[in-house]
């Protein structure tokens, strides 16, 4: 076997796709079955380095019928509402919203299309032999059925909590943790349509509230709460009622509701990498190898192009015999990938309300006005915005 694959996220996908159409052998162990991992709702928006690595790879074809793309977004600051056209800051780049169940669909056609092996529902995944020509994987198949393969190299795509990056021993990876904040966000995803053409980020005295698009059925909303939030505590009535209080302005707008498509979920704002993103034969790809919040909406993203760069690297190992674009691999992915901690370190300061700091809540007042006013910090936030590309 040239390459095990695990994880069927978005990076392993690419990953696996990009491999089996150079023609090596190829497979993936998915811990959930097919039907989870292509309706598991998570991502939306991908920004302009992701979609141009689907399109360089013919994997785009679905975000590009269904997709929308987005130019600006609006801020809701003091009850009043202002847009921050950041494509036109950023010579035109912009974002695509695309479900990122719709884009796993996509990809796992892809692959198996182009010849490749994935096996769902696998467990007991192990992994041996990592610093050897011949890294193993053993797992259970989902009929109870123990297997061994041997690789050339096994690409560590399984998310945060896979696998793959406990496998490597204590002490070999640095981990970079950013210090705990004092908020998380409550993810709400609704079936409505969404009340506005563009994301809106609220800045309002009782904390922050976005809301995000998904499609024209599905509307996700983001709640500022406490870190040590319980999601039992948020039932749907006290959920509607925070979005219209803090996304409320001095304006004609209505906010619609709707069923809430499954149980809030408290994301916390931590960050933690993992360097190098390599350990032998082992690459790992995407969360597997870091935690960036999704607040500014970069870890499909970085999974994406990840998966990318980690298939071409291991493609001219072997075919050329050469290691170098492996060995520089991880410096290359990790430059992007701070690039994007930064973006999202630079919105949640923008956005997340100190509560009772007075003295920061005055700050973030400049911040915002200088935001609304000034065409450099306009600038500034589109640079950061659609990061890395
Ligand atoms: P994953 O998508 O987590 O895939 C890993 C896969 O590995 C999974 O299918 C899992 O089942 C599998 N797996 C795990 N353990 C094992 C095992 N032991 N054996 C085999 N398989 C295993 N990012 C954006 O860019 N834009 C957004 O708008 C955005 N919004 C988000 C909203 C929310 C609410 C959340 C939670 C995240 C959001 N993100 C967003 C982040 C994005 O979803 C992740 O960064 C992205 O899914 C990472 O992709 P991945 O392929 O690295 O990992």
């Amino acid at each position: 076997m040239g390459v095990v694959v695990i994880g069927a996220g978005v990076a392993g996908l690419v990953a696996a796709v990009v491999l089996a159409r150079r023609g090596i052998d190829t497979l993936v162990l998915e811990a959930a079955s097919r039907a989870r991992v292509e309706s598991r709702p998570r991502a939306g928006l991908l920004g302009p380095a992701a979609v141009d690595a689907l399109e360089r790879n013919g994997l785009a074809d679905g975000l590009r019928a269904e997709g929308a793309p987005h130019h600006n977004c609006e801020f809701r600051h003091r009850r009043r509402a202002f847009v921050v056209e950041y494509a036109r800051h950023a010579g035109g780049h912009h974002h695509v919203v695309y479900p990122q169940q719709k884009l796993v669909a996509d990809l796992v056609a892809a692959y198996l299309a182009a010849g490749g092996v994935i096996e769902f529902g696998v467990t007991d995944v192990m992994l041996d032999a990592l610093t050897s020509d011949h890294p193993a994987v053993s797992f259970v198949t989902a009929d109870g059925q123990r297997q061994t393969v041997e690789s050339r190299f096994i690409a560590g795509c399984d998310g945060h909590h896979g696998v793959s990056r406990g496998s490597i021993p204590e002490g070999a990876l640095r981990h970079i943790r950013q210090r705990d904040s004092a908020w998380a966000w409550l993810a709400v995803l609704a079936a409505v349509t969404p009340s506005t053409d563009k994301i809106i980020y609220g800045v309002s005295p009782r904390g922050f509230a976005g809301h995000m698009l998904r499609d024209h059925r599905t509307s996700r909303f983001y709640l500022q709460v406490e870190a040590t939030a319980d999601a039992a505590d948020w039932p749907a009535e006290r959920i509607w009622e925070e979005l219209h209080a803090r996304l409320a302005v001095d304006a004609d707008w209505q906010l619609a509701e709707g069923p809430l498509l499954e149980p809030p979920n408290v994301i916390t704002m931590d960050s933690v990498f993992y360097e190098p993103m390599r350990f032998g034969r082992l690459i790992l790809a995407g969360d597997a190898a870091r935690r960036v919040p999704p607040a500014a909406a970069k870890g499909a993203g970085l999974a994406i192009v990840d998966g990318e760069t980690l298939a071409l690297a291991v493609a001219a190992a072997l075919h050329d015999a050469d290691e170098r674009p492996l060995n520089a691999y991880s410096e290359v992915c990790l430059g992007r990938a701070w690039l994007a901690q930064e973006a999202s370190t630079k919105l949640l300061q923008l956005v997340n309300v100190e509560l009772a700091d007075p003295f920061a809540r005055r700050l973030q007042d400049v911040r915002l006005d200088r935001l609304r006013t000034s065409p450099v910090a306009a600038a500034e936030f589109a640079d950061h915005y659609l990061s890395p590309r």
